[in-house]
């Protein structure tokens, strides 16, 4: 007899792989996850859902899930109880508290756990050990798009919605790749370019999206601020500036002016690589457009200039006049689903919950008041300074939620290292991952599908994440350890409620004010959100938060890591993310799409190819400054001569051996994407 397949009940909750936040709709038969469908009334996503957020789900219930808490004891992990987990975890850190400071433990969150988890992480590292020492993933990633932004308008965030790409004209998609990274968005901005919006594509690889752009400015990778300052040459030459909007909202342009108009452009040309008529045109394109809107990735971010160019991109759409009305503004793809929400809610050194400075008297008054707890007011490590604080005998303990630091960070030789000479790594995970290899206790989480709580996407929307299935036996919501270890060390935290820590955290952070549970309804709200229940899907529509917008002069400064290297490594490796993947691979590697890509591959230009003897399919060792690997070439014309690419899904290649310390110097963001190397054909492993 067939048994029916209908569903018991579905259930809405929102995507975990990223920053665009599409709503799912889950069917459940028999406690079970059965298929994953597009709810047609969201907001985000009507009816469209990529290969990750409807197909890659299965790894929620695998057999590879931790069910139980284990400590390592002489090398070996052994299963413990989550009472002897939590004894043992808060004698050490009583000990190292006693015998060091709070200073020597550090935490990082998880931008894929929802809202209320990140705030309770940060809550437990500064109210209850006492320490700033709290980061989240958003540092190797979009940390100089926050300060870039903050900088320029004063919030670093999203300035529109996904959905203003109808009412735009001009579409700039800056060191982006949508169309792998953020499919569903990726294909509305194809959609647009398909029809009459004109679309430039900035990115040193001939990707899907460029074969559709009007205009592709395929750049050396790295020299991002000096074709800003090209793309702001002919835009300041052509009189296509908005006078008026300069003048009534901004600060700071002349001097602005006079820098771009003092460069060299014979200079920059040949610093970038890209022919300046072509640079020309776009910059026209872009100008001359009634509404234009940008959207940028971490081709900006991850970069010596990171900070620079965010702040580059920012002004472009201020010296156009190009901010505060449906279809423009400045619109970072955020990468991970909640990368947003982990900076909101305090996951960073310097700012609490709120982005409010922890270094100000009156900030940290608030703060001590609110949290009933003596605070410290200096300023803590970002992911970075932990590494090498850690190497350097000043941190002890590092408390780390759902982050596979040893392969996704960069210079994972170095992180491994570090992690390895500290007393105490504590990894909440849902897998044995190769940062979890390294802990002294792993604490067995709960995945997206297994918890409540509130995620922010990439356009500031707060949306609602609802409990799909029951968690698996022997795991907790990462909340819920939290809240648990914070009771037991004798902080009077109320028992763990997404919707208790909600409407904790509206008391806080001035933007989630107005944000309830039940108002976020099933659309979701975008911050910030009045006491009404207003919220604001445009930002700095009269005014920017800082009163004017700034300018700011900014000049290319070739990265060290090809000053001091590019001579005995004369190639450019720069990574990038695949379709099919979610980052260290932990989660989509334990689904179906593991069959539709099996390994990282290096795109090589033919004539390097044709160079080295190298055929699609040879193996290639690749090698830089800090390490090598042994990778599958596939000869491409994506990639400029010079220049090689691949992606970091995948452990057995470990690309980020090669990666190095190189940082952009404001926020600390790690330089992924420029990575001094060379090659050889290689017999493989
Ligand atoms: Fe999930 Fe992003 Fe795909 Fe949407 S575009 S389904 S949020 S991975």
């Amino acid at each position: 007899e067939s048994k029916s397949i209908v569903a018991d009940k579905k259930i809405r909750t929102v995507c975990t792989y990223c920053g665009a936040g599409c709503n799912l709709e889950v069917s459940v038969k028999d406690g079970k996850l059965r298929s994953i469908q597009a709810p047609w009334d969201s907001k985000v996503n009507p009816g469209h859902l990529c290969l990750k957020g409807r197909y890659a789900f299965s790894f929620y219930d695998h057999p590879d899930r931790i069910r139980t808490p284990l400590i390592k004891k002489n090398g070996a992990f052994v299963e413990v109880t989550w009472d002897e987990a939590g004894d043992f975890i808060v004698s050490e850190i009583d000990r190292i508290i006693k015998e060091n400071s709070p200073d020597h433990i550090a935490g990082i969150s998880s931008s894929r756990c929802p809202n209320e988890e990140n705030y309770l992480m940060q809550k437990f590292m500064r109210a209850v050990i006492g320490t700033n020492n709290i980061d989240n993933c958003a540092r190797v990633c979009h940390a100089p798009t926050a300060l870039g932004m903050q900088r320029t308008f004063g919030t670093g965030a999203a300035t529109n919605s996904i959905e203003d790409i109808k009412y735009t004209d001009c579409i700039l998609v800056f060191g982006a790749n949508p169309t792998d990274a953020h499919p569903v968005t990726g294909a509305k901005i194809k959609q647009a370019a398909m029809k009459d919006t004109t679309l430039i594509v900035i990115d040193p690889r001939r990707t899907e999206l460029a074969r559709y752009a009007h205009y592709h400015l395929q750049l050396k990778p790295g020299t991002n601020v000096a074709l800003m300052n090209l793309f702001f040459y002919y835009i300041i030459k052509e009189s296509l500036v908005d006078v008026s909007f300069i003048e009534q909202r901004t600060e700071g342009f002349e001097e602005f002016k006079q820098h771009v108009l003092s460069l060299n452009i014979d200079e920059l040309e040949s610093i970038t690589g890209v022919d300046r008529h072509l640079v020309c045109n776009a910059a026209i394109a872009y100008a001359s457009a009634e509404n234009a809107m940008s959207f940028h990735g971490l081709g900006a971010t991850e970069n010596s200039q990171g900070t620079s160019t965010v702040m580059m991109i920012a002004n472009l759409a201020m010296m156009t006049g190009n901010i505060g009305r449906p279809g423009v503004g400045v619109n970072p793809l955020r990468g991970q689903n909640n990368v947003q929400g982990a900076a909101d809610m305090g996951c960073q050194p310097n700012q609490g919950a709120g982005y409010l400075d922890v270094t100000d008297d009156k900030v940290h008054a608030l703060y001590e008041e609110f949290y009933g707890a003596r605070l410290p007011r200096h300023i803590g490590y970002k992911i970075p300074e932990m590494y090498e604080a850690a190497l350097q005998d000043k941190l002890k303990a590092m408390w780390i939620i759902g982050e596979n630091v040893v392969q996704t960070d960069s210079n994972s030789r170095m992180v491994v290292k570090a992690l390895d000479k500290l007393d105490l790594l504590v990894v909440q995970e849902l897998f044995m991952t190769e940062t979890a290899e390294h802990a002294t206790v792993i604490l067995p989480a709960a995945s997206f599908l297994e918890k409540e709580g509130t995620f922010t996407n990439g356009e500031r929307r707060v949306q609602r994440v609802n409990k799909v299935v029951e968690p698996l036996p022997g795991t907790k919501p990462d909340g819920q350890i939290i809240t648990e270890i914070m009771q037991h060390m004798g902080y009077p935290q109320p028992d763990y409620t997404a919707h208790g820590v909600l409407n904790e955290i509206a008391q806080i952070v001035p933007f989630f004010k107005g944000i309830t549970r039940e108002n976020l309804g099933e659309s979701g709200l975008q911050w910030p959100v009045n006491d009404g229940g207003i919220d604001t899907p445009i930002l700095h529509e009269e005014t920017f938060k800082r009163g004017r917008g700034a300018f700011y002069n900014q000049t290319y400064k070739e990265t060290s890591e090809l000053q001091e290297h590019s001579k005995d490594y004369p190639f450019i490796v720069t990574t990038n993310r695949g379709l099919e993947h979610h980052n260290s691979g932990a989660m989509t590697r334990r689904t179906p799409n593991e069959q539709l890509i099996t390994e990282d591959v290096l795109l090589i230009h033919p004539d390097d190819a044709k160079e080295y003897s190298i055929k699609s399919g040879d193996m290639v060792c690749v090698e830089s400054p800090r390490g090598k690997t042994d990778i599958k070439a596939r000869i491409s014309t994506a990639v400029k001569k010079g220049i090689l690419s691949t992606t970091f899904h995948f452990s057995e290649i470990m690309i980020n051996n090669l990666t190095s310390d190189v940082c952009d110097s404001d926020t600390l963001c790690p330089e992924y994407k420029v990575i001094a190397a060379r090659i050889r054909k290689s017999r493989g492993k």
